[in-house]
């Protein structure tokens, strides 16, 4: 018998709510309505779309507060950045609500007066999702919103930690007129629920947002059936901090980067790179902003660090900093740990480290925990390798006013997201993603709908 999913505080341990698992069967049947329901809702036309994407972005606006509860309840992420959440979801539906009315084809012009070229765009089939515990609502409104409006019918599997705020929004799209059959959500264990949707025949496109080797063997599985596959994934941003970078702006920026839920994002600012003339100043600067954080209960309208997610996310992050310190880095503030093993609950201060190396793990593995490491360099080249030197490819940021520094930086830097002179890059009209292991494809923008679209090509002959 499977057991249910017992959803608890990451800020105190207790219990939240319990949730019905559902069996193998309930998933195939939910897959199988997904099949059915697509012919329907794929001909609805678009604007009919749009107005009842638009009805569900207005409902959860309407229920703003409450998800927002239960999201910092299940995820421990401040109630201030929950609210933010909300709007950052519902900046994804209103986006796509829009773009369903632009799904535009086109017209070539044929080399035969008897022959006309008709090029049109369909929506690709049933969708599954996967989505992780740090962004409950966004990431899912991410994918359901551009598969609605595309016309493609939505099954997704939310995180065991946060299934809560998923399950409401989910319940949103209900009430706001979309058919039950045609948005779901299943819960459950994850390489199981993934092993069903990437086996099932019915499902066309399998999107992801989660860790890089789990996004691989979701790849690899989808080949059989040749799914349709987008993967958002690690990261492990670097920030460089040039010579003439404005200091205080790149201290303000470099924490908006990195305490966002408690350093527990794909795009976190995890690698700093300071010019060696300015290294001192920032380091100070940074550590005295740093210690002013309130680490705390998220329900606390004050607090701005929570905990983080669990024991495993810990253990990882009181390792990487054991490792630094053991190999020569200078703690500037925190360090410290407020955790109860038998309660649940596991806080890490927030950390700045400086005198960090490429030989310490924090350099080399995805950090997810309210950590700063800062190393130096003196050569922007130097700063660039650096940065690259990592399988992922998400988001970097630097800072400099120099346009010429700028321009290089830009075009040197492999990955998928630059925030120039800016921590905080995420929109939903931008185009969101990552290169090397961080992913395949985009969320967000006009590049965010194409995943979820075909090109078909008419030629009509004997004219
Ligand atoms: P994870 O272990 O990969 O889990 C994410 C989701 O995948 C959960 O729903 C999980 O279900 C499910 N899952 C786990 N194993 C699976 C399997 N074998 N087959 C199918 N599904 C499986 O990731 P996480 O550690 O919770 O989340 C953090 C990661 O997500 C980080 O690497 C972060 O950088 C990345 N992330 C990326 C983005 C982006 O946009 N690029 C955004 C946010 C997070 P269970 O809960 O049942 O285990």
């Amino acid at each position: 018998m499977t057991e249910n999913i017992l959803v608890k505080n990451p800020a105190t341990g207790e219990l939240i709510e319990e949730v019905k698992t559902n069996t193998n069967e309930e998933i195939e049947q939910a897959l199988l309505k997904s099949h059915e329901s697509f012919k329907t809702w794929s001909s609805v036309n678009a604007h009919e779309r749009s107005r009842l994407l638009q009805k569900w972005s207005n409902l959860i606006q309407k229920n703003k507060e409450s998800i927002a509860k239960v999201m910092t309840l299940e995820s421990g992420k401040p109630i201030k950045e929950s609210l933010g959440e909300v709007d950052y979801a519902t900046s994804y539906i209103d986006w796509y609500a829009e773009e369903a009315k632009r799904l535009y084809g086109r017209t070539v012009p044929a080399n035969t007066e008897t022959k006309r070229i008709i090029i049109t765009r369909q929506p690709v089939g049933p969708v599954a999702a996967i989505t992780p515990w740090n962004f409950p609502a966004a990431m899912m409104t991410r994918k359901a919103a551009p598969a609605l409006a595309a016309g493609c019918t939505f099954v997704v599997k939310p995180a065991e930690e946060t299934p809560l705020t998923t399950m409401k929004l989910i319940e949103l799209a209900h009430q706001a007129g979309i058919p039950n059959d045609v948005v779901q959500c299943v819960n459950g264990d994850g390489p199981t629920i993934g092993d069903i949707f990437t086996n099932s025949p019915y499902i066309r496109k399998i999107t992801f947002t989660g860790s890089t080797p789990v996004g691989k063997s979701l790849i690899t599985k989808s080949a059989d059936t040749m799914k349709h596959v987008s993967m958002e994934l690690g990261g492990h941003a670097p920030v460089i901090v040039a010579a003439d970078a404005d200091i205080d702006f790149a201290v303000n920026q470099t924490i908006a980067s990195k305490f966002r839920n408690a350093g527990q994002t794909c795009i976190c600012a995890n690698r700093v790179l300071v010019h060696e003339s300015i290294v001192d100043e920032y380091a100070q600067k940074l550590a005295t902003a740093v210690r002013q954080l309130k680490l705390g209960n998220g329900l606390k309208e004050d607090t701005d660090v929570g905990p983080v997610i669990n024991k495993g996310g810990f253990n990882k992050v009181v390792s990487q900093l054991e490792d630094a310190v053991s190999k020569g880095a200078e703690v500037l503030c925190g360090n410290e740990f407020n955790a109860n093993q038998e309660k649940g609950y596991y806080f890490v201060h927030p950390t700045v480290l400086k005198d960090v190396n490429e030989e310490m793990n924090i350099m080399q593995e995805e950090t997810f925990g309210p950590v700063i490491p800062i190393t130096t360099f003196t050569e922007l080249d130097r700063a660039i390798t650096i940065a690259n030197s990592t399988p992922y490819g998400l988001a970097s940021y630097f800072f400099t006013n120099d346009y010429r520094t700028g321009v290089y930086l830009h075009e040197n830097l492999n990955f998928g997201i630059v925030g120039w002179n800016d921590g905080a890059p995420s929109a939903a009209h931008a185009p969101f993603g990552g290169m090397k292991e961080s992913g395949i494809g985009r969320e967000g923008g006009t590049e965010g709908i194409e995943p979820y679209l075909e090109t078909k090509y008419l030629s009509i002959g004997n004219l």
